[in-house]
């Protein structure tokens, strides 16, 4: 390098520096300019030795990234300071005291954040669920962390030229995967669909440059339409005194890309390549009326679309994108997309979270904005610990949802939900207790099951029951983050809890056996099971998946191969043996609860017989005996043909245990009628459902119920109770397949 080259370098890191100052200017208090110097000097001379692997001198990195959020996202002197430093605790000497000494605690836990969220991992590796998931605690530490690491990846992602290919494939990826849809929630859009365009620019190369080109070719004609199409609204607006700017915005490289792949159409097809922007000055409390205004103005000239009216005035997206969007018909036949807003609205838009601040610090009356909510919510999750970071990462991706739907509470409440959320996460996200003992709902007055999914505009009441518990199949359709965590918790839970009485009942089988619960028997017993963990084991034990019985066989030493029950009843005459041998008593009848630990037995899922039932066993060949009900649908056969493996069954004293019933209820319905049954059925019989749906129809109330019962007795009473509803004309047993 020559001396001329070196002070040319040294020259455009000023000129660099200068442009910073300048942009920060307008917000600068008190001592800011001296303490950003201080931090640029304070990184230069960090720095001083290293290049960027396109040769320029590194500095010009954090430079950059500083320039970013200032420029781009609006964020102020502390930011500007943690730009500067971002990489200084990562790449050099320097410390995080050091920072501190300088720049005082707030900075210092910034950069402490970012260093922590350096590096790029491969996607979907735990290592970088981890690496997303410590990023993502920093929200409820300081949202700059996030902000400033989003312009690092940016001016990152902008540079990504002079990487080695597979450094660009990896870099572009995660991009893709963590930070648009991150810069997207935050409402930072224009950071969001560049980061989108420069993910395609090096993922697909030849694609990219492609529609760049025809964008570019297609402008000329593209500029006249504009022209033409915004006229007639430019003279009309005008005419009202109003302060506004229009733009026709193409729509970003990534979208259309987007468009033309998943609904495989070349480029000249995809019609909606960009939008008409009108944007409004005026101040807070003329804005909305201002926005129809126009909207009446555009749609007196251009025929809207009336499915495709948006107002996001009236109710902002979460993440606080406000605006007003209609879909017109051109003079020339093509629809146009029409976007109004204010520039404040505009500027939230663009920049997103810190705009925001920005006009809520002016505005005190303001509510507590969707992305604070969300931010909230966030951290509700992070302070769980103990998903596994790519669940949790899994999880989250669900809350990054583009799309979002707008339900009710009874009292008229708003509540925003991901599109495609259930009934059951609109329970949870009232409250998760709530959630956790949902049994149904009643969407628009009309019941429905927890797994229906909602719509905007639905108005929703909850249903619960105390004795309801989350179960594995919620996980089907429940998609928010906070009904997931909350629902594998609960799984959790109950495994542990189910472990822990397994292990009771291998410790006292294995003490009837006069052997110890140690170490060596555990592990015995693990090979024997072909189990890899203890909770595992004490779990399927405790669930009555493992037969008791068998953990006392490991005394009878291993070699021996383990006798299978199913090998064991081949027919009626093996089972009265093995009562024989076990009980010491001639009986050829099998008791139901009392002889659980002499024979495996299960409950038929053709009949779901309860206590009380007239019951027979039928020695399966795969699973144990079967107990069937005397009138299941299968009985006649069973009976008929297989004479020789039925078995004589009786119920025992069973108590504590809860059997799965359906019940059929017709009548005529009426306000309340549905009230009047869960009311009965959960409070008053303290009964817990397993799933209801009822359909309404001409006045006609047709509904079919599973729940848990403890006999039939108890059976019979609810059906008595639910006939002597008013309404209600027949209560019906009903066998769950
Ligand atoms: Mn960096």
């Amino acid at each position: 390098m020559t001396e001329f080259e070196i002070e040319e370098e040294k020259r455009e890191i000023l000129r660099q520096y200068r442009k910073l100052l300048r942009h920060a200017k307008p917000f600068l208090k008190d001592d800011d300019a001296k303490i950003i110097k201080k931090a640029f000097k304070m990184s230069q001379e960090a720095h001083k030795n290293m290049r960027r692997r396109s040769g320029e001198p590194y500095i010009f990195h954090p430079l950059a990234v500083a320039q970013i959020c200032v420029e781009e996202i609006g964020l102020g002197t502390t930011s500007i300071i943690s730009a500067l430093l971002h990489d200084v605790v990562e790449d050099t000497e320097m410390e995080i005291e050091d920072i501190e000494r300088h720049f005082g605690k707030k900075v210092a836990r910034i950069i402490d954040g970012l260093t922590k969220i350096s590096g790029v991992f491969d996607y979907g590796t735990s290592q970088q669920a981890e690496n997303f998931r410590k990023m993502l605690l920093t929200l409820s530490d300081d949202v700059r962390v996030i902000l400033v690491k989003l312009a690092d990846r940016l001016h990152n992602m902008r540079t990504l030229d002079s990487m080695p290919r597979h450094k660009q494939l990896r870099v572009s990826s995660e991009t893709i995967y963590l930070y648009a849809p991150l810069a997207h929630r935050l409402g930072l859009y224009s950071i969001k669909s560049e980061l989108e365009d420069l993910f395609l620019k090096y993922s697909e190369p030849v694609k990219y440059a492609e529609i760049v080109d025809k964008i570019n070719a297609s402008k000329a004609p593209r500029d006249r339409f504009v022209r033409n199409f915004i006229n007639p609204i430019q003279k009309e607006l005008s005419k009202r005194d109003l302060k506004f700017t229009i733009k026709g915005r193409p729509k970003s490289i990534y979208s259309i890309w987007n468009k033309m792949t998943s609904q495989e159409i070349g480029f000249e097809k995809v019609y909606d390549l960009f939008a008409i922007r009108i944007i409004l000055d005026l101040p807070p409390e003329m804005e909305k009326a201002g926005c129809w205004q126009v909207y009446s103005v555009v749609t007196d000239y251009y025929q809207p679309n009336p499915d495709r009216l948006r107002d996001w005035i009236s109710t902002p997206k979460s993440n606080g994108y406000e605006s007003l969007h209609t879909t017109v018909m051109s003079k020339t036949g093509t629809w146009v997309e029409v976007q109004i807003r204010t520039k404040r609205m505009d500027e939230i838009a663009e920049k997103g979270y810190a705009a925001h601040w920005k006009y809520k610090e002016s505005d005190q009356s303001s509510t507590e904005s969707g992305l604070e909510i969300w931010i909230s919510k966030v951290r509700e999750i992070l302070e769980r610990e103990n998903a596994s970071a790519i669940e949790f990462v899994d999880d989250f991706k669900h809350s990054l949802f583009n799309e979002e739907i707008f339900v009710f509470t009874p009292k008229g409440e708003l509540k925003k939900l991901p599109g495609g959320a259930s009934a059951l996460d609109f329970a949870f996200e009232i409250h998760s207790e709530i959630g956790a003992r949902c049994i149904g709902a009643k969407v628009n007055q009309k019941l429905v099951p927890i797994n229906h999914k909602l719509k905007t505009g639905d108005q929703v009441e909850i249903l619960t029951s105390n004795k309801q518990k989350p179960n594995e199949g919620w996980l089907s359709f429940v998609i928010t983050s906070k009904g997931r965590t909350r629902i594998k918790d609960e799984l959790k839970e109950q495994k542990k809890s189910a472990a822990s009485e397994g292990r009771e009942i291998v410790k006292r089988k294995l003490k009837q056996a006069k052997l110890e619960l140690n170490s060596e028997n555990l592990d015995k017993l693990l090979n024997r099971f072909n189990l890899k963990s203890a909770l595992d084991f004490y779990y399927l034990v405790g669930k009555g998946k493992i037969d008791p019985k068998d953990i006392k066989k490991i005394k009878s030493n291993s070699e021996k191969p383990r006798k299978s029950i199913q090998q064991t009843y081949s027919d009626i005459e093996s089972f009265q043996r093995t009562i024989k041998e076990v009980t010491g008593e001639k009986r050829d009848q099998l008791l139901i609860g009392e002889d659980m630990d002499i024979v495996q037995y299960s409950l038929a899922p053709c009949c779901n017989p309860i206590p009380g039932d007239d019951v027979f066993g039928f020695v399966s060949t795969h699973e144990g005996i079967k107990i069937h009900r005397i009138n299941c649908p299968n009985a006649t056969e069973l009976l008929s043909k297989h004479g020789h493996r039925v078995v004589k069954a009786k119920w025992t004293s069973q108590s504590e245990v809860s059997f799965l019933a359906g019940l059929k209820i017709r009548g005529t319905d009426r306000v309340g009628m549905m009230n009047d049954v869960t009311k009965i059925i959960s409070s008053e019989l303290k009964v817990n459902m397993r799933s209801i749906a009822i359909e309404s129809e001409n006045g006609i109330f047709d509904g079919s119920i599973q729940l848990y019962v403890q006999n039939t007795k108890h059976l019979e009473m609810l059906t008595k109770k639910l006939e002597n509803i008013e309404g209600v004309e027949e209560v019906a047993r009903f066998d769950i397949h």
